[in-house]
């Protein structure tokens, strides 16, 4: 199993990862970062296939996959 980081400060919630992750991991969260931008959690990480598809379309570089 992989593992998610988002940083939840680049996040600008353009939802490019969720849109591209083949496995429906990421979803918006209900949490803010300091620029008011509700940021991006792995709600179903264990369905993560560390594929790095959304650390790679990020343009923010927020994620980093752990494999
Ligand atoms: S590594 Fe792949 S499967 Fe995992 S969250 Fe990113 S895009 Fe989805
Ligand atoms: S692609 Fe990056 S900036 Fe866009 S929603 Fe995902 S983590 Fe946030």
């Amino acid at each position: 199993m992989a593992k998610i980081e988002v940083i939840a400060e680049r996040c600008k919630s353009c939802g490019y990862c969720i849109r591209f992750c083949p496995k429906n991991v990421l979803e918006i969260g209900t949490g803010l970062n300091a620029k008011g931008y509700e940021y991006v959690t792995a709600a179903r990480e264990q369905d993560c296939i560390g594929c790095c598809q959304c650390a790679m379309i990020c343009p923010d570089g927020a994620i980093t996959v752990y494999r």
